[in-house]
Protein backbone atom coordinates (compact mmCIF):
# COMPACT_ATOMS: atom_id res chain seq x y z
CA UNK A 1 0.00 0.00 0.00
CA UNK A 2 1.29 3.67 -0.92
CA UNK A 3 1.37 6.55 1.33
CA UNK A 4 -1.36 8.28 -1.10
CA UNK A 5 -3.98 5.72 -0.24
CA UNK A 6 -3.85 6.00 3.55
CA UNK A 7 -3.92 9.95 2.52
CA UNK A 8 -6.96 9.39 0.86
CA UNK A 9 -8.66 6.81 3.12
CA UNK A 10 -8.06 9.36 6.11
CA UNK A 11 -9.48 11.93 3.99
CA UNK A 12 -12.14 10.04 3.82
CA UNK A 13 -12.55 8.62 7.36
CA UNK A 14 -14.68 11.73 9.23
CA UNK A 15 -17.48 11.12 5.80
CA UNK A 16 -17.59 7.68 6.84
CA UNK A 17 -18.27 8.50 10.33
CA UNK A 18 -21.04 10.74 9.21
CA UNK A 19 -22.33 8.68 6.85
CA UNK A 20 -21.66 10.60 3.57
CA UNK A 21 -19.77 8.02 1.72
CA UNK A 22 -21.24 6.38 -1.26
CA UNK A 23 -21.23 2.70 -1.04
CA UNK A 24 -18.57 2.32 -2.96
CA UNK A 25 -16.02 4.61 -1.06
CA UNK A 26 -17.85 3.08 2.04
CA UNK A 27 -16.43 -0.22 0.92
CA UNK A 28 -13.42 0.59 -0.18
CA UNK A 29 -12.86 2.44 3.55
CA UNK A 30 -13.64 -0.58 5.40
CA UNK A 31 -11.26 -2.87 3.23
CA UNK A 32 -8.53 -0.73 4.32
CA UNK A 33 -9.44 -0.50 7.31
CA UNK A 34 -9.44 -4.43 7.45
CA UNK A 35 -5.72 -4.84 6.26
CA UNK A 36 -4.30 -1.60 8.29
CA UNK A 37 -4.09 -0.94 11.83
CA UNK A 38 -2.30 2.74 11.49
CA UNK A 39 -5.76 3.57 9.61
CA UNK A 40 -7.77 1.84 11.87
CA UNK A 41 -6.64 3.64 14.82
CA UNK A 42 -6.77 7.30 13.15
CA UNK A 43 -10.61 6.11 12.15
CA UNK A 44 -10.95 5.10 16.10
CA UNK A 45 -9.52 8.34 17.41
CA UNK A 46 -11.84 10.18 15.57
CA UNK A 47 -15.06 8.21 16.18
CA UNK A 48 -14.28 8.75 19.64
CA UNK A 49 -13.35 12.45 19.19
CA UNK A 50 -16.49 13.07 17.01
CA UNK A 51 -18.24 11.25 20.19
CA UNK A 52 -16.94 13.67 22.57
CA UNK A 53 -17.83 16.80 20.67
CA UNK A 54 -21.12 15.20 20.24
CA UNK A 55 -22.04 14.67 24.11
CA UNK A 56 -20.11 18.27 24.52
CA UNK A 57 -23.15 19.85 22.41
CA UNK A 58 -25.82 17.75 24.16
CA UNK A 59 -24.44 18.66 27.37
CA UNK A 60 -24.66 22.99 26.36
CA UNK A 61 -28.11 24.51 27.06
CA UNK A 62 -30.11 24.55 24.15
CA UNK A 63 -30.91 27.90 22.73
CA UNK A 64 -34.67 28.42 23.09
CA UNK A 65 -33.68 28.30 26.78
CA UNK A 66 -30.90 30.98 26.53
CA UNK A 67 -33.52 33.14 25.02
CA UNK A 68 -36.29 32.00 27.56
CA UNK A 69 -33.31 33.35 30.23
CA UNK A 70 -32.80 36.72 28.39
CA UNK A 71 -36.71 37.09 27.71
CA UNK A 72 -37.43 36.13 31.63
CA UNK A 73 -34.78 38.86 32.69
CA UNK A 74 -36.18 41.64 30.67
CA UNK A 75 -39.89 40.79 31.67
CA UNK A 76 -40.00 39.86 34.72
CA UNK A 77 -37.31 42.46 35.84
CA UNK A 78 -39.48 45.24 35.08
CA UNK A 79 -42.78 43.29 36.46
CA UNK A 80 -41.14 42.93 39.82
CA UNK A 81 -39.71 46.22 39.80
CA UNK A 82 -43.79 47.27 39.02
CA UNK A 83 -45.19 44.84 41.48
CA UNK A 84 -42.58 46.85 44.26
CA UNK A 85 -43.57 49.90 43.15
CA UNK A 86 -47.37 49.79 43.85
CA UNK A 87 -46.99 47.27 46.98
CA UNK A 88 -44.79 49.87 48.24
CA UNK A 89 -46.81 53.24 47.27
CA UNK A 90 -49.96 51.20 48.54
CA UNK A 91 -48.00 50.33 52.32
CA UNK A 92 -47.12 53.85 52.32
CA UNK A 93 -50.96 55.19 51.78
CA UNK A 94 -51.68 52.50 54.24
CA UNK A 95 -49.43 54.34 57.11
CA UNK A 96 -50.26 57.61 56.05
CA UNK A 97 -54.26 56.86 56.27
CA UNK A 98 -53.77 55.21 59.53
CA UNK A 99 -51.51 58.33 61.00
CA UNK A 100 -53.86 60.64 60.11
CA UNK A 101 -56.68 58.60 61.07
CA UNK A 102 -55.32 57.85 64.34
CA UNK A 103 -54.35 61.83 64.70
CA UNK A 104 -57.51 63.86 63.61
CA UNK A 105 -60.15 60.98 65.18
CA UNK A 106 -63.61 62.04 65.10
CA UNK A 107 -67.13 59.82 64.11
CA UNK A 108 -66.43 59.20 60.42
CA UNK A 109 -68.71 60.46 58.14
CA UNK A 110 -70.91 58.60 55.23
CA UNK A 111 -68.41 59.67 52.52
CA UNK A 112 -65.16 59.08 54.42
CA UNK A 113 -67.07 55.12 55.46
CA UNK A 114 -67.60 54.24 51.76
CA UNK A 115 -64.15 55.50 50.73
CA UNK A 116 -62.91 53.08 53.26
CA UNK A 117 -64.72 50.28 51.77
CA UNK A 118 -63.35 50.76 48.66
CA UNK A 119 -60.28 50.95 49.71
CA UNK A 120 -60.38 48.02 51.68
CA UNK A 121 -61.81 46.18 48.91
CA UNK A 122 -59.53 47.11 46.47
CA UNK A 123 -56.51 45.95 48.55
CA UNK A 124 -58.32 42.25 49.36
CA UNK A 125 -59.16 42.05 45.76
CA UNK A 126 -54.90 42.87 45.29
CA UNK A 127 -53.74 40.69 47.88
CA UNK A 128 -55.53 37.92 46.23
CA UNK A 129 -54.26 38.19 42.58
CA UNK A 130 -51.01 38.33 44.54
CA UNK A 131 -51.54 34.65 46.16
CA UNK A 132 -52.85 33.47 43.18
CA UNK A 133 -49.52 34.24 41.24
CA UNK A 134 -47.41 33.42 43.85
CA UNK A 135 -49.27 29.94 43.84
CA UNK A 136 -48.57 29.06 40.34
CA UNK A 137 -44.75 30.58 40.10
CA UNK A 138 -43.80 26.84 40.49
CA UNK A 139 -45.94 25.80 37.50
CA UNK A 140 -44.65 28.14 35.76
CA UNK A 141 -41.03 27.25 36.38
CA UNK A 142 -42.12 23.61 35.53
CA UNK A 143 -43.67 24.69 32.48
CA UNK A 144 -40.92 26.78 30.84
CA UNK A 145 -38.54 24.15 31.73
CA UNK A 146 -41.00 21.25 29.29
CA UNK A 147 -40.54 22.80 26.82
ZN1 LIG B 1 -3.83 3.00 5.96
Amino acid sequence: MTAERHEEIRRMLSACLDGELTQGEEQRVRVHLEGCAECRQAYEELARLQQMTRSLHFASPPEDRMKELEKSLMVQAPRRLGWLFVLGGLAAWLIYAAVTYVRHWRPPSAEELIASAVGIGFVMLLASVIAERVRQLPHDRYRRIEK
